[in-house]
């Protein structure tokens, strides 16, 4: 194959193996990567794609009422799915956030399933909740960690030379550029400190995942969840809860479940906003701390949080409820998982949230 650029094909001599002609093709694979003699990624995007989603497929044909848990299925998108996207970046890269998306939702699908939530669930906020990096960010995590790699190299090393002469010559080109000057560009607006001999990935790829965050808060999305989310370490009751637990609660902290107010919000069709037992506003707060329905299992879990010391004032305790656990102390997370986990089974059984 010959890259050129424009449309028509450029003249090339022919090239002979013994007796026969070797055909001019328009891709070729060569080490993982699809190449197009036109230098896009079309034809690689299009492979990694279908993959992407054969794999999302498989990992959720798996996932039964039970489990596995949202943990397991989670490594294994970041196992099967996100190595398979991320392979030969930054070498290569979707062309278009359009096509970036695609491959996000790929790879997020099976959480959602596991967690029980509908495909209107924001993608964004699937990514924050199972901790993951949009594939946007991938590329530049990739630019930055093989360009910092490369500066730990000796001098003469020759891929410590390559990144030094592509910072040195700078081509009059806006897309496209050398990848140790995208590198140097994405570190500065990271504000990176130079690299650091050991474990320089994790310090970049956190970095990275508080920019996403910034992001994720400042597009407005989710708010519930947003307001939930702070550490950049995984929500507890993705490890801890049962895997029908684990459902109930995603729903609520997605604003998925299934609360007449939050459905009238969701859906043009229904303008129904009020609880169907006492005629309420249906919010959450109605349904953790009001509706008349719920509070036999009500009483039994302020009882479990005064023993256990755990607030009960609607503020405070519609975070622990929903996992949100930053303001309570250490050794009393789990305590808080078990009882909220207990109380919003019960509301289940009374009414299908
Ligand atoms: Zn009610």
């Amino acid at each position: 194959m010959c890259f050129a650029k424009g449309k028509a094909d450029p003249a090339v001599k022919s090239f002979h193996l013994g007796n026969d002609r070797l055909e001019p093709v328009k891709t070729a694979d060569y080490l993982g990567l699809t190449w197009q003699t036109n230098a896009r990624w079309d034809a690689h995007f299009e492979k990694i794609l279908t993959s992407a989603r054969k794999r999302s497929g498989i990992i959720t044909s798996v996932i039964v009422r039970n489990g596995p848990s949202p943990t397991a299925i989670r490594l294994l998108c970041d196992a099967l799915i996100r190595s398979k996207i991320a392979y030969g970046m930054p070498v290569w890269s979707p062309s278009s956030l359009a096509r970036s998306h695609k491959l996000d939702v790929a790879i997020t699908d099976p959480f959602r399933r596991s967690l029980g939530l509908p495909k209107s669930a924001c993608i964004e906020s699937l990514l924050t909740e199972m901790r993951a990096l949009p594939t946007r960010y991938y590329n530049k995590l990739a630019a930055i960690t093989t360009t910092r790699r490369a500066e730990l190299l000796t001098p003469d090393h020759p891929t410590h030379e390559i990144i030094t002469a592509q910072r040195l010559v700078r081509e009059p080109t806006t897309r496209r550029k050398p990848i140790a000057q995208k590198a140097e560009q994405f570190s500065r607006n990271l504000r990176l400190e130079s690299p650091k001999p050991k474990r320089d990935s994790r310090h970049v790829k956190k970095a990275l995942m508080r920019e996403h965050r910034v992001e994720w808060h400042r597009s407005g999305v989710s708010r519930l969840l947003a307001d939930l989310t702070t550490g950049l370490h995984l929500p507890l009751y993705l490890k801890h809860d049962p895997a029908q637990i684990a459902r109930i609660r995603a729903r609520l902290r997605f604003d998925r479940a299934n609360l007449q107010e939050s459905i009238s919000r969701r859906s043009s069709e229904s303008k129904q906003t009020s609880c169907l037992h006492c005629g309420q506003t249906d919010t959450l707060d109605h349904l953790l701390f009001e509706c008349p329905q719920l509070a036999t299992a009500r009483l039994l879990m302020h009882k479990k949080a005064q023993t256990a010391g755990l607030s009960i004032s609607p503020d405070l305790a519609r975070r622990w409820i929903l996992s949100d656990l930053e303001q309570i102390d250490k050794h009393l997370h789990i305590t808080a998982l078990q009882i909220s986990g207990n109380f919003i089974a019960a509301i289940n059984n009374i009414r299908r949230l």
